[in-house]
Order: C-alpha cells, then sequence, then structure tokens
C-alpha cells in the first residue's frame, strides 16, 4: 500500500518523499506543478501532474493506486500574497480540501496528515504557543487553513475520517547531502534570502524592523529543519495507523532566534560577511512567535536531530552552493 503525497514536488513534501522512500515506503505523489519542481521528487516515487482540485483526475490516480493515507502540502502559503488575492487561497486551499475530502470519503480512505500553520493562532496570547490556545487567524492564509483543519474535524464526526493537524512554525534546511532543498519563485523566506546575500544573488538582506520587543529589537522566530519536520510526519501516519484519535501538534524548536541572529548565525555557516541592512517593519509580523512542541514530542515521540540554527543553515548552504540555480527547470 501506498502513501499519497500531494504537493510532494514542493519545498517539504519533496523532503517528506524522501524520508517515507527512507522508511521502506511505497510514495504516490500528486503535484500540479505550479509552485513544485518534477526534478525534486525522488524517481522511486510514481509521479502524477494533477491538480487536487481537478476531481476526476484525482479521483483516477486514488483507482489506480492503492493508497492507505494521505499527506498533504499542496497549498499556496505566502500571507502578503493571500492578503492581496484571497480568492486564490480559499479556491485552491479550502475548497481544494471539500475535493480532497470527498475523494478520500469515496475511495474508503480514511487517514490524512495535514500541513497546518502557526498561522492560524494570529497573534499569539502568551509565548510559547500552545495546541489549546486560541486560534484567530489574522490573514487569509492562516484563515484557509484553519478552515481546512476544521473541515477534517466535521469529516472525521460524519465518515471516520482521521487526520493529524500539524502546525509548522519556520522551517528551513535542505536534505543533508544537497540533493534537494529551497527554491521558490519569488523567494519570501528568511534564510533562503539570506543566502542569496551570501551567494552574491543580492547585495544584502534587509531585515524587517529594528524596534519590535523583543531583546534586541528583531522578530523572534522558531525555526525547525526540514527534514526533522518530515520525520514528524511520519510518526503522525504511524500515530493514525495505531487507531488514535485526530489530533493537532505544533512543530517547533521551542527556542526562538531573532533575524539578527538568524543572519549572524549565517555568516558563521556560511563563512561569508553577509550584508545586512535594517528596513521597514513587514505589515502583519508578531514580535515572537515560539511553539510549546510540548505534545508532538510526548505523544508522537518527536526527538528533532537539529537543535541549532548554524547547523540547520548549513545543511542549507550546501544546497545554495550545489545548485546555484536552484532546480534548473525556470520557466
Ligand atoms: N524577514 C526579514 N527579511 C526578509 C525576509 C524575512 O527580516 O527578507 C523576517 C520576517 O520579518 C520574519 C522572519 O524573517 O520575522 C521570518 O520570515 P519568513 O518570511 O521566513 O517566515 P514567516 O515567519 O513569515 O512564516
Amino acid at each position: 500500500m501506498s502513501v499519497l503525497v500531494l504537493g510532494g514536488a514542493g519545498y517539504i513534501g519533496s523532503h517528506m518523499v524522501r524520508q517515507l522512500l527512507a522508511n521502506g515506503q511505497d510514495v504516490v505523489v500528486v503535484d500540479n506543478l505550479v509552485k513544485g519542481h518534477r526534478a525534486a521528487v525522488a524517481p522511486e516515487a510514481k509521479f502524477y501532474e494533477v491538480d487536487i482540485r481537478d476531481k476526476k483526475s484525482l479521483s483516477e490516480v486514488f483507482d489506480k493506486e492503492d493508497i492507505e493515507a494521505v499527506v498533504h502540502f499542496a497549498a499556496f502559503s505566502i500571507v502578503p500574497e493571500s492578503v492581496a488575492e484571497p480568492l486564490k487561497y480559499f479556491d485552491n486551499n479550502t475548497a481544494g480540501m471539500v475535493t480532497l475530502l470527498e475523494v478520500m470519503q469515496e475511495h474508503n480512505v480514511k487517514k490524512i496528515v495535514f500541513s497546518s500553520t502557526a498561522a492560524t493562532y494570529g497573534n499569539p496570547v502568551h509565548i510559547p504557543i500552545k495546541e489549546t490556545d486560541p486560534q484567530n487567524p489574522i490573514n487569509p492564509y492562516g484563515e484557509s487553513k484553519l478552515m481546512m483543519e476544521k473541515m477534517m474535524g466535521w469529516a472525521d464526526q460524519a465518515y471516520g475520517i482521521k487526520w493529524v493537524a500539524l502546525r509548522y512554525f519556520n522551517v528551513a534546511g535542505a536534505m543533508p547531502d544537497g540533493s534537494i532543498g529551497e527554491d521558490h519563485e519569488p523567494e519570501t523566506h528568511l534564510v533562503p534570502i539570506i543566502l542569496q546575500a551570501a551567494s552574491g544573488k543580492r547585495d544584502y538582506i534587509e531585515m524587517f524592523g529594528d524596534d519590535y520587543n523583543t531583546p534586541d529589537g528583531f522578530n523572534v522566530r522558531d525555526y525547525v529543519h526540514v527534514v526533522d519536520l518530515a520525520d514528524a510526519h511520519i510518526l503522525a501516519l504511524n500515530y493514525l495507523k495505531e487507531g488514535k484519535p485526530s489530533a493537532q501538534f505544533n512543530l517547533g524548536s521551542a527556542t526562538g532566534f531573532s533575524v539578527k541572529e538568524m543572519v549572524e548565525a549565517a555568516r558563521k555557516a556560511t563563512g561569508v560577511d553577509i550584508q545586512a541592512k535594517v528596513g521597514p517593519r513587514r505589515a502583519g509580523d508578531p514580535d515572537i512567535l515560539v511553539a510549546d512542541s510540548t505534545a508532538a514530542r510526548e505523544v508522537l515521540g518527536w526527538k528533532p536531530n537539529y537543535d541549532n540554527v548554524e547547523d540547520i543553515i548549513k545543511t542549507a548552504w550546501n544546497w545554495v552552493e550545489k545548485h546555484p540555480n536552484g532546480y534548473d527547470d525556470k520557466k
């Protein structure tokens, strides 16, 4: 039986595919390649270029393949874009989930691990953030993902579809062998942007705001290595296979790093004197986002291997050095 990875050609999905294969699991990938890269998909996985909103084509994949569980990464995830184009997010993310749950129900597939986000919490009521804290998203991206979590809750009640929502904080790094990594167009995330400054693709990194209510004035985030994140999904699949109830878990490292500390760590990781300038704040950025991931550790048995941002950045730098132009499939 296979695990179906939706969005398996994307940054996190492609690492998930490799980790599943390394665990001896058969893998089927569905991706529409709007954001993903065909070259990121491990050759051992079966690949279908299908959009999850295309019910007929998605059903055909479920007809052909013997799917026991789904891991769902196929969503848009850029906050400012979601503010400018909310319906794009409710269409691909939220409506896409309706189609997926229908197809799962029709094919009697009852397990799903879902890529959720810290953005479902909105402005935190305290730090670190716990799973039981209020979820009041402040942008359409977070709202679209919260709606997806809620849909799974009702689909569980009605059809017995069991789910685990994994709420990610900040994800960084790359496969340590440098075979796959992060390649977004446009790139908006901190670590790849810092590394663009390190490799000469841009002159400097602009640090968004130095007047936050934090020890050094730069805002603080919680960074997790992408392979540790993928491993948490494997544990979540095992959890569901053991017949346990639907649940949600934060995935973070419990340690926060400021933007300035990240630039410092990247200077050490790369040996390059990366230039940084302070710019204005970016809209919608809270001071601090740090996860309480006790539940993932205690219930799923999650033990991240990377507890140091410099090591995380080193893996991302290895990917950048081996693939200065990212995947060679630019349109
Ligand atoms: N950031 C920055 N400069 C950049 C990109 C990001 O200072 O060019 C900051 C951003 O304000 C946030 C942190 O880096 O505090 C992480 O941002 P990212 O977009 O990577 O992830 P997010 O926290 O938005 O999911």
